[in-house]
């Protein structure tokens, strides 16, 4: 069977934010992709993740023209509450940061916006393509071979020819791994716990979000809809979710969240409801360095991972993709490269931010077992500091909020 060759400026590997947003953002600038993804659009869709939009994204995607939805729909969120010893506590980031709030719009609203956003711009997303593989990216002069992007569709063989291939295919892709050995320098630390996530259709009780320490572990309440509540719990990275029946999920969130439990005075207490969705996900840092090699740039989360405490996934993505996209407009307008070549380092700097912060998050507010009574009291110092100081706190609100780009 014969190869189908095309042609593209830009190759996209990967329809999710990162990769989605990438080709927005380029299509805005005139730049032409094509983005390939192994899953089907409903499964991009439906796919449940991340949920907390920074500032700046929601910025980005209201300029953008992809915001109309957001606006609409998504809910603005001043500050947090932190729980612990039984009492909350209100941080309100818009008064500490000037302003600046977070934003609850699920991922996958903001991949269903993105997707209808190219498609009604005559943009190429391949949904269900198989046997992605990647060449000819490692040199960057115009006399080397194009980067080309080898796949499979509907048992048809295709070759994507371009200028530069994005790695937006998550933390298991196949881009990160075709760069050379030796090439990529890894960072890695593997929390000891996991998150037991559920959606459940109850309404919020709460406006804002709850971020508890309890001795049982840590626990999270936020809300996607003013019907559907999101709720987390500290569990093993091990734990198999069939020892977990609804009751039991109820049962431990209430008992670490539920203030009334241990006796304060605003008795709030999250509502239960009907579980739609449940999932475990495991928690872990990884930065690899550089996200860039010759005509090959990756972006999101197959260049880094960070663990959900901080709500940063998704908007690293976002700003990986907006550096990239400002670096390829400027060379496909004046053939400079000052901005794809400084790709790497730019998002780096930022990257490690949101890498310090979101350790910092997690480990103030889990509870390891193998840590020390010690550490249980200095995590409980550092929460009392914390909402006793309001230079600590505008420290965690401009971090929670999105620190700036550059
Ligand atoms: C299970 C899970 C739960 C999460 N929950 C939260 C959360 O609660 N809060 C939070 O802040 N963050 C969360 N995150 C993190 C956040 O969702 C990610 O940071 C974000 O999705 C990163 O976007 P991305 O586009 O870089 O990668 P992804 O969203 O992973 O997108 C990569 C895309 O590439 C596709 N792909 C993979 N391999 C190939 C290939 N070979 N060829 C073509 N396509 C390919 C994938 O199907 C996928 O659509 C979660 C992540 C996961 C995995």
């Amino acid at each position: 069977m014969g190869t189908t060759t095309v042609r593209t400026q830009v190759g996209i590997v990967g329809a999710g934010p990162a990769g989605l947003l990438l080709s927005h953002l380029l299509h805005l600038q005139r730049i032409e992709s094509v983005v390939m993804e192994t899953r089907s659009r409903a499964y991009c869709e439906g796919r449940v993740r991340a949920g907390v939009l920074e500032q700046g994204t929601v910025d980005l995607l209201i300029q953008s023209g992809v915001g109309e939805r957001l606006q609409r729909e998504g809910l603005k969120h001043d500050g947090i509450w932190l729980s612990f010893g039984g009492t909350r506590h209100f941080i309100n980031m818009t008064e500490l940061t000037g302003g600046k709030s977070i934003t609850v719009y699920a991922q996958h609203e903001v991949i269903t916006d993105l997707i209808k956003a190219r498609l009604d711009a005559a943009g190429q997303i391949l949904f269900g393509v198989q046997d992605v593989t990647i060449h000819d990216f490692g040199g960057d002069k115009s006399e080397n071979p194009a980067p080309t992007i080898r796949f499979r569709q509907d048992g048809e063989l295709f070759e994507l020819r371009c200028d530069f291939i994005a790695g937006c295919d998550g933390s298991h892709g196949v881009c990160r791994p075709s760069i050379p050995d030796g090439v990529i320098k890894t960072y890695e630390k593997v929390y000891p716990f996991a998150w037991l996530g559920i959606l459940a259709e109850a309404p919020p009780t709460s406006d804002e979000l709850v971020y508890a320490l309890h001795e049982r572990g840590f626990a999270l309440f936020s809300m996607r809809t003013p019907k559907i509540t999101r709720l987390y719990l500290q569990c093993c990275p091990d734990e198999n979710i069939a020892n977990w029946p609804d009751e039991r999920i109820w049962k431990e969130l209430l008992l670490r969240l539920s203030s009334r439990n241990e006796g304060t005075h605003d008795a709030w207490v999250p509502a239960t409801g009907a579980i739609i969705q449940k999932g475990i996900t495991p928690m872990r840092s990884f930065v690899a360095e550089p996200m860039q090699f010759g005509r090959l740039f990756l972006a999101g989360d197959s260049a880094h991972i960070v663990p959900p405490t901080g709500a940063k996934g998704l908007n690293l993505a976002a700003a990986d993709v907006q550096i990239l996209a400002k670096g390829l407009a400027e060379f496909y307008s004046s053939g400079a490269k000052n901005t794809l070549n400084d790709y790497s380092r730019t998002c780096l700097r930022r990257v490690w931010k949101a890498q310090r912060f979101s350790w910092w998050m997690t480990t103030m507010l889990h509870r390891d077992e193998d840590a020390s009574e010690f550490d249980h009291r200095r995590q409980l110092a550092e929460l009392d500091y914390l909402i006793g100081s309001r230079a600590a706190m505008t420290s965690l609100a401009e971090n929670y909020v999105g620190l700036p780009m550059d």
